[in-house]
């Protein structure tokens, strides 16, 4: 087998987090010859936390720059750390800096990469990397040729390691001078509790056109479908999706539910998230929105149409009735 290079970026307090421990958990399975390459401002926390882990060096760019997530010094870090090992195959946690560093230090390596990894193995003493392609329809086992390999490997696919920490000696390595006018301010992100995309969360709630369509009053009430999801999810931190016919309305400024955006569109033009459990609401089950369906792996369904597609054998249990009354009552069971 191949010997390795773990690579990860340690965090501002020094230590790893969880998709770097899940990349190393992904790099032992393999059975090689392990040696961990860490980039960061602190690196002994990190090389501590996983002392325990068997691999047979821990390497390190270390210092202020390499706190930045900045290509010029991620990809100078990751170089230095690739020659120095001198390993054949290269694995890190495809976090949005590896992603976005990765790719050019394979250039320079005279290396390959790939990305998107959901799963590693050996065949015939050699690695093989699991990948999907054409928006998750097509899975395939590639091997390659060429050295180094680098493989980014999706964060959520691997347990994150979870060993005994101890002191581990750190050998540091120096990377070339990278020219660097750009800077790291901070992160901009929504509150956690506006966020409504939660790939974490062990329920995806989807909402359909349903929720502004008029009801049996002859009225839409799309205040009341906003407050009923936005309560449901703030109580269960559920992750939100939505059907096809309902982003695009929100897409057109309509005023009703606002925080639904293309990003939440789930299905054949979609996304295809993994949760343990589906519930859909006030949408139709069509094909090119089940597909979206395929990792979710127990789906439920609210619909008042006793004959809407997920009737037809796509959900695990119909509940023919009004969403709003039912997400009232789930509200209220809440609390
Ligand atoms: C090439 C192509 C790609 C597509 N890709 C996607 C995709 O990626 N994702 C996607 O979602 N769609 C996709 N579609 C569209 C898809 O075929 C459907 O048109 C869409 O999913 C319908 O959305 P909907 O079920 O929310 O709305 P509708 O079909 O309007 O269904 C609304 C449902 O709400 C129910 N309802 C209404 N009021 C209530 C209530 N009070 N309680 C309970 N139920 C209620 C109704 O009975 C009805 O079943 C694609 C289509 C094409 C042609």
């Amino acid at each position: 087998m191949d010997s390795i290079l773990l690579l990860a970026h340690t965090e501002p307090d020094g230590t790893l987090a969880k998709p770097a421990l899940e990349s190393l958990t992904a790099a032992l399975a393999l059975g090689g010859q392990v040696t961990v390459g860490l980039a960061g401002s602190v690196v002994q926390p990190a090389a501590d936390q996983i002392a325990g882990c068997g691999a047979v060096r821990f390497l390190a760019v270390a210092g202020e720059a390499f706190a930045q997530p900045r290509y010029a010094t991620d990809a100078a870090a990751a170089e230095a750390l690739c020659r120095a090992s001198d390993a054949a195959l290269v694995i890190a946690a495809g976090t949005s800096r590896w992603a976005r560093a990765l790719p050019g230090v394979a250039f320079r390596l005279n290396g390959r990469i790939d990305t998107h990894a959901t799963g590693l193995a050996v065949q015939n003493n050699a690695p093989a990397v699991t990948r999907w392609f054409y928006r998750q329809r097509m899975e395939a086992v590639l091997t390659r040729a060429q050295r180094p390999w680098m493989v980014l490997v999706d964060p959520g696919g691997w347990t994150a390691w979870s060993g005994a920490s101890g002191t581990a000696a750190v050998e540091l390595v120096e990377a070339p001078e990278a020219a660097t006018r750009t800077s790291f301010t901070g992160i901009r992100a929504p509150k956690t509790d506006e966020q409504t995309i939660r790939p974490d969360a062990k329920l995806l709630f989807v909402a359909g056109a349903g929720w502004t369509k008029k009801q049996a009053d002859g009225a839409s009430h799309g205040a009341e479908a906003e407050a009923l999801i936005l309560g449901f999810l703030g109580k269960s931190q559920a992750s939100l999706g939505g059907s096809k016919s309902l982003v695009e309305q929100s897409g057109e400024g309509e005023a009703v539910l606002r925080f639904m955006t293309h990003l939440n569109q789930v299905g054949q033009t979609g996304s295809t998230p993994r949760h343990p459990k589906g519930l859909s609401t006030c949408c139709h089950g069509e094909e090119p929105h089940v597909v979206g369906w395929r990792f979710v792996n127990q789906r439920r369904a609210i619909n008042l149409d006793p004959n809407c597609g997920w009737a037809r054998g796509k959900a695990d249990v119909v509940y023919v009735a009004d969403a709003f009354e039912v997400m009232r009552h789930l509200n209220r069971l809440l609390g």
